[in-house]
Formats: C-alpha cells, structure tokens, sequence
C-alpha cells in the first residue's frame, strides 16, 4: 500500500481551474472550455495520456487564476472526448477517477502543471454498521432534499440508494446536489468516508430546512397571488355576465362606489367600518336585483347614517337653564326645582347620571313641554318617543336582519332621528307599555335606561353595539302606579298633578295664546280674548286636569277669528265672556254645583282619573226584597269587594245608627255609580258607599257641600288614598267646599295650591262614625229609630203577606212591626231630620 502510495505521490499532469463546478470522482460531466491556457492544457493533457488534473477555483471570477486561486484538492479525471465548437471554445467530456491533493506546482508550460498525490481510502472501514446508519440517513435525507429542490430527476435518487460503497455515496450525492462550490470542494477535501458524510449529512439537513422555508414563503406569495389573479378573474367574468344581462347592471359599480365614498366620509369608529366594509364586499358579489342586496343597502344606510361619534356641546350653566324654564312655564316650582336639583348634580359630578327623572302626571300638564325646555337648556337635541301601546320587545331592540322587512328597534331610530349620540330622548307614557307573549319590552327598557349597561346596548339590527351612555333619557307617565316596578325604581318621580283654574287662567294669558297668536299669524293688537272669556272656556268648555283642551279651544277661537280678521283688514276682535258663544257655540258643561240640596241615600265621592281627578256621585236606593245587594255601573272587583265591605260594617253597626237590625233580610239593596260607561275601580271610594247606604237606610240626607274619599275597613277605620292634590282640585273645580280625607293623607295637603286651600275646608277622620258626623245632616242615633220608607211600606202590608205565607212571616212581623209603627212618620222624599 505504502509502495502504492509512492507510486501515485510523484504524478504530474496538466491542472485545469474550473469555474463553478466541482468534479468527483466517478462523476461524468461535461464543461466548455474558453482560455487559451485552460485550451493548451487540455491538448498537452490528450497528448500525454488524456488525463488530467481538475480543480475548482476559489473565486469564480478569476479570468487568469494563481497557485493561491485554486482549491489544493481536485480530482485526476480522463478525458473522454473533446468537441471544437464554433467561436473557438471546446466542449469537453470527463470522466473523475480519483481524487488528489497538489503537491507543487510548475508553470513551464503556458498552464500549470502540478505534482498530484492522490488521496486513496480504506476499502473497508471497520465501524461498518455506523456507517451504514450513516449512509441511510443519508440517502433519506437526499430523498427529501430532492422531492424539496424538483430539480433533481428522479433516477438520481434512485441510483443514490442503489450504492454500496460508503465512500463513494457522498460524491455522487455531493456531486447531484444544488449547492455552492465551497460545499462541495469540503466534501471532496475530506479523505474520510465516514467525516465525509457526516459533513454530508449536515449540510443536506442545513439545506433542507433553507428548501422548507422556501417554500412556505413561495407557497404564501402563490396563495396570494393565486387569489387576487382569482378574484380578478372572476370579477371580470362577473363584468362580462352582467354586460350580457342587459342595462339593469349597468351602475352597478357606480353604486358600490358611491357606498365605498360614502363609507369613507362617514368618519365611522374602527369596529363599524370594519363591519360596513365587509358588507360593501358582500354587495359587491350580490345581483343588483337580488332581495338581499335590497336588505345590505338598507343596512349600509344605517350605519352610515347614525352619529356614532357626533355630539352638541352640553350647557351645564344653571342659571340658564332656570331662565328658559321660567321664560316656557308657569307656576310648576316643584317641578322647575327638582329639575334644576338633578341638572347641579350632574354638573357637580359630570358623568353621573343619577335616577332616570320620571314627570307623571295627567295629559296636558306640560310634561312633554318641560322636558322640550330642558333639552333647549341643556343645547341637546330633543326627540319625543311614544311607548304607548308599545307590546313587543322587538320595537325596542330591534328584528334581526334575517326577518323580511327588519328594522331597528325604537331608541336607535329615535338616536338617527336626533342626530347625536348624546340626545334628551323623552320616553313618553312609559306606564302605557304592556307584555305579551312576543316578550316583556320592559326588560329591553331597563337595559336601555341602566347606566351601567347602556355602554354597549346591542340592537338586533344593527348587531353592533350602540353606547347609550351619553343620552339623557326623562320619562313621562299619566299614572305611575301603572309603571312595571323594576323600571320605577330606577326612576325618580316627580309629580305634576293638575292646575286650578287660576292657574289655568295665566297660563292661558302668559303663555297659550301668545303663543297660538303667532302661530296663526294674528296680530296680538288684533285679537284681545278676554281674562273673563278665558274663564268661561275654562269652566264651561272643558273638564281636565291639564291645560291641552284649553289650548285646542283658544286655536278654534283664533282660527274663526282669523276669517273675519281676513275678510276686514281694519277689524279689531275682543272676545269677552259673552261673544265666546259666538265662536264655541253653547257651553258644553255646566259645573255641577254638587246638587245643590242635600239629598237622602247620595253621596259624592272623588276619584282619581288618568285625565285628573273628578267627583263621582254614588246613589244608593232600596226597595222591598230578601236583601240582595245589585251594583251596577261597571265597577272593578276591587270596588265591588269595597261596597260588601261597607254594607257589612254597615250591618255591624246598625243598632248604633239607629238602623233596623235585620235591614239585610228585608230589602234589597241597589248601588250605583252614574256615567255607567266608564268602568271603575279601587279601594277609596269605601267610605262613600258606606256613606250613601247609611244615608238610605237612616233616611238622613248628605250634605250637598261635602265630598269625600277614603277606604274602609270592615271594622271602620278609614285608610289613606293615592291622588289627593287631583282629587281635591276636582272638588274645587265642583263647587264643593268641605272634604273628608283619610288622616293618614293629612301630609298631603301641602302639596296643595293655597289658593284652593282658601276656599276647601279638608277634614281628615280616622273612623268611620267621623265620617257621619261630617257628612250627614244629623248624626244618627242609637236612641232614634230610622226607618226608610221602603221598610214601613213593608210594615203596611204586612197583614196582606201572612194572608199568603203565614207561617214564615208572622214571627218577623210580629217582632218588627211595633217599632215600625212608632218611628216611621214620614214619606222618603221629605227626609225626617232636615
Ligand atoms: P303633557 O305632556 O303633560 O301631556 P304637554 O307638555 O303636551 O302636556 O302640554 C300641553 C300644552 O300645554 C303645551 O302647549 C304646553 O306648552 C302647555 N303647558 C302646559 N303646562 C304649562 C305651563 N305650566 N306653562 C305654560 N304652558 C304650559
């Protein structure tokens, strides 16, 4: 081996620098040849014994390479075959035979000539088994790397795994892989196999995970280019289709375009362009004609319609705001200084909300106007929404857009309409609102009207959160009992219960008929209405709590006016309270002077109505019977449990009103409250029922001048109503001068005007008896037997009722019919004790 090696040591062949190639050993190839040098090498070398020796430059660039250029080892390879080509280069074909190292150099010739040693390896290396796990790594790895590379043909591979000798696999591997000349140059300078491939075997892990990562990123790049050549492809195809459809398409584009402009000045916040983008996009792809595309254009409009961001700048000034309060309303101070309360608070603390205000009281008292003025003080915009009727929690959250014909809901068009996010919305007659089995609205409301979850109400339509927070909500209601609990208690209730006519009065001179004067275009030197005239419209032409009627009726004055003001440019109209007929025609009510007389088995009581108070009168009449008990006048069942309760207290009390005892077997008993149309109920008007049966069953009469309201117990206490002040006011505007009131409703008459205080005598009871005393004319009396007429006619025929049934009657008549026949003098109409 050692002589072998001695042999080979001494050789010296002609060298030929390649440029970007590396040639192993058993490795076919073939290369063009253009330096002269590299040319003259080349024929030396066929002349000698066509072998030559080939080694790699170091810097490809180099056109006429040194000692130092080139790479020490090459391969001594045979040249098989040599081809002038035109334009003086030649194509040569190689064969590597072994590889070699340089050991001097010569240049005696025009090319190098170099002393090769060549660089033999043992045949077979004794860690066999290593090596072979070596090589299947590998040959495997190789597999990989040229599925990655797809340069490599298949049959390379397959020649790959089909080699035995260890030192031979990493050069042809070497030989067929894509890499650079230095790689390739340390694989062929290792004489180790078994260094050979492990440097073989890193650099194929090396490069495979440079290929993966290729390819990801190319497949990324082609996905995406994939995809615009896609869509680009297919809109144009789209172009095309609607071409052929015919001119409906034509705009199409235009429409899109106009929604993208539209989107983009809208100023939208990120998460609502984001949604209206995506839905341009949908409408994009969608037939013009298409029902969807009606349904995406809608809903485009509305997001690009509502004021996501806009607002007015609030005014906190207080000051301000009490001067347009005063300069719209009269009287209502309570009211005005709550207001202005709940407006310092929040000027205190910005950003606190507070209680939801909530104005209840009977139409026309100004609620709404209030609310108007203090939006105008506030300089928020004002929108009125009416929850009257409201049924369905859809109304106020909205359909989902899969329902046909789907719209927002109730507080977000009330929000497009005021165009700002921080409105005054008055939610008006909130305790009109009812549930039914489409769902309860008044959940929808509590989230709407809770600070702390209206940040982000959600509207079915919409399906993007609308922040609530910066809307000042006030509520109105006619009757606050009626409004659902959870949402009272959120609300801070202020009540405004009714005006005197007084009131009524300047309201109509300060404010009304300025008002409609300009409103008609009337000059106020023009038309003068008269204060006398404006309390005749007050007293004969409406009957309410509020002041609506009123102002309806001054505008039918004024438009009747303005046709004589037209037809007579010179004409000056006074209407005083004698011409108002004139214009009205015949008084519509007459105040009903409570009666006037006082009278036997009726009574006057109050009730509370949502258009205000008024007085109700209750009749009670007896007539021979087995003593039932008959109510009519569509009462509630609330008030027919009131009028059993007073009969039987009545019963109860009987022998101390001087009553006959067994009244409830004799006669029949019939209760009535008139204007039978209208239904009633509740609990207050017990002491009144119990009031009129004493009446008739005593046969003393009631005052005419008293009014009363209260509830009774079963043992006769009297207990506390709601709707004093509207319940008094009534009586006042009834002619009525004294009223009974439970005792516990004693702190309510602060509420009421002094002026109607004036004139009303209030006298608050605690029992029952209290009550007789101050209603009746005379107070019965145990020691006075009372007999209405009913029961001594009764007493009269009573021979005639033996006759047919004797046996059942004697011993009732026989047990009545002395103290009938002593008390009874005189006839019902004429009462005994007046
Ligand atoms: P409501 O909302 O309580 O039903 P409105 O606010 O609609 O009543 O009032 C009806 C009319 O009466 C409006 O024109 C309003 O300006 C007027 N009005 C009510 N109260 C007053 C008042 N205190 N001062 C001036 N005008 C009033």
């Amino acid at each position: 081996m050692k002589k072998e090696d001695k042999i080979m040591k001494e050789r010296k062949m002609p060298m030929l620098p390649l440029r970007g190639i590396v040639v192993f050993p058993y490795m076919i190839l073939h290369f063009d040849v253009g330096r002269t040098k590299s040319m003259k090498a080349l024929e030396d070398a066929m002349l000698i014994d066509q072998t030559i020796f080939l080694s790699a430059q170091i810097d490809a660039s180099e056109e006429d390479p040194g000692k130092e250029d080139v790479y020490p080892v090459g391969t001594i390879a045979r040249i098989k075959q040599l081809l002038r080509l035109p334009g003086d280069t030649i194509r040569v074909l190689v064969e590597g035979l072994e590889r070699a190292k340089i050991l001097s150099w010569s240049d005696e010739n025009p090319y190098f000539t170099v002393a090769v040693a060549s660089m033999k390896t043992p045949r077979s290396p004794r860690n066999k088994s290593e090596m072979e796990a070596l090589a299947r790594q590998v040959i495997e790895h190789f597999e990989r790397y040229a599925k990655l590379t797809n340069r490599i043909s298949p049959d390379a591979s397959l020649s790959v795994s089909a080699i035995d000798d260890f030192s031979r696999l990493p050069d042809v591997v070497a030989s067929n892989m894509n890499t650079g000349v230095d790689m390739k140059q340390a694989i062929l300078a290792e004489p180790s196999p078994k260094k050979r491939l492990e440097k073989l075997l890193d650099i194929l892990v090396k490069e495979i995970d440079i290929l993966e990562i290729e390819r990801n990123i190319n497949s990324k790049v082609r996905q995406q280019i994939d995809k615009t050549q896609r869509e680009y492809y297919l809109r144009e195809q789209l172009k095309a289709i609607q071409k052929e459809l015919g001119d409906q398409e034509i705009g199409r584009s235009d429409e899109s375009d106009e929604y993208s402009q539209k989107i983009e000045e809208a100023n939208l916040p990120e998460e609502v362009l984001k949604k209206a983008l995506k839905e341009l996009d949908r409408l994009k792809k969608m037939h013009a004609s298409s029902a969807e595309s009606g349904v995406i254009r809608t809903y485009l409009d509305w997001l690009i319609e509502m004021p996501w961001q806009e607002s007015t700048k609030e005014n906190l000034d207080l000051s301000h705001a009490e001067e347009i309060l005063a300069k719209d309303h009269y009287g209502l101070e309570k009211v005005k200084e709550r207001m202005l309360e709940h407006l310092a608070i929040r000027q205190l603390r910005e950003g606190m909300h507070g209680p939801i205000i909530c104005l209840a009281g009977p139409p026309g008292v100004g609620k709404t106007s209030v609310a108007k003025s203090i939006a105008e003080a506030l300089n928020r915009n004002y929108v009125r929404m009416s929850l009257g009727g409201v049924r369905d929690e859809a109304e106020i959250r909205g359909h989902r857009r899969t329902y046909v014909g789907a719209m927002p809901g109730r507080i977000i068009t009330a929000i497009k309409q005021a165009g700002t996010k921080n409105p005054l919305i008055l939610l008006d007659e909130i305790d009109k609102m009812s549930s039914d089995f489409r769902g309860d609205p008044s959940s929808a409301m509590l989230e709407v009207l809770d600070s702390e979850q209206n940040k982000d109400f959600r509207d079915h339509y919409l399906e993007l959160p609308y922040d609530l927070s910066d809307v000042l909500f006030i509520t109105t209601a006619n009757y606050k009992d009626a409004i659902p609990r959870p949402l009272l208690d959120r609300m801070e209730v202020i009540d405004i219960a009714g005006y005197t006519d007084n009131e009524k009065e300047q309201i109509a001179h300060r404010h009304l008929i300025p008002k409609q004067l300009a409103l008609h275009g009337i000059g106020e030197h023009r038309l003068k209405i008269d204060p006398a005239a404006i309390r005749e419209i007050i007293h004969h032409y409406t009957r309410e709590a509020g002041v609506r009627n009123l102002e309806r009726t001054l505008t039918s004055v004024m438009r009747k006016a303005a046709k004589e003001l037209v037809l007579d440019p010179n004409l000056v109209i006074r209407v005083n309270a004698k011409t108002i007929q004139k214009y009205l025609g015949a008084r519509k009510f007459l105040v009903d002077k409570a009666g006037r007389v006082d009278q036997v088995g009726v009574a006057r009581g109050l009730a509370w109505t949502p258009v205000g108070g008024d007085t109700l009168e209750i009749e009670v009449t007896l007539m021979q019977g087995d003593g039932s008990l008959e109510l009519t006048g569509q009462l509630g069942d609330v008030m027919k449990e009131s009028a059993r309760i007073a009969r039987s207290h009545v019963r109860s009390k009987a022998a101390e009103f001087g009553i006959d005892p067994m009244f409830h077997k004799k006669v029949d008993m019939h209760l009535h409250v008139p204007e039978g149309a209208i239904p009633k109920d509740g609990p207050s008007a017990g002491i009144t029922l119990a009031t009129a049966m004493v009446s008739a069953l005593t046969g003393i009469a009631v005052r005419h001048n008293v009014a009363m309201t209260g509830e009774i117990t079963l043992r006769g206490r009297v207990l506390p109503i709601g709707g004093l002040k509207e319940k008094t006011l009534a009586a006042h505007r009834a002619g009525i001068d004294t009223i009974i009131i439970p005792m516990e409703n004693k702190k309510d008459i602060e509420d009421i005007p002094e002026k109607v205080l004036e004139k009303l005598q209030m006298i608050p009871v605690s029992r029952f008896d209290q009550v007789l005393r101050h209603a009746l004319v005379k107070m019965p009396s145990e020691k006075t037997s009372h007999q209405p007429a009913v029961m001594r006619q009764e007493a009269a025929q009573n021979k005639k009722t033996v006759d047919l049934e004797p046996v059942r009657n004697t011993k009732t008549i026989d047990q009545e019919t002395p103290q009938n026949k002593s008390t009874i003098k005189k006839d019902e109409g004429d009462h005994p004790c007046s």
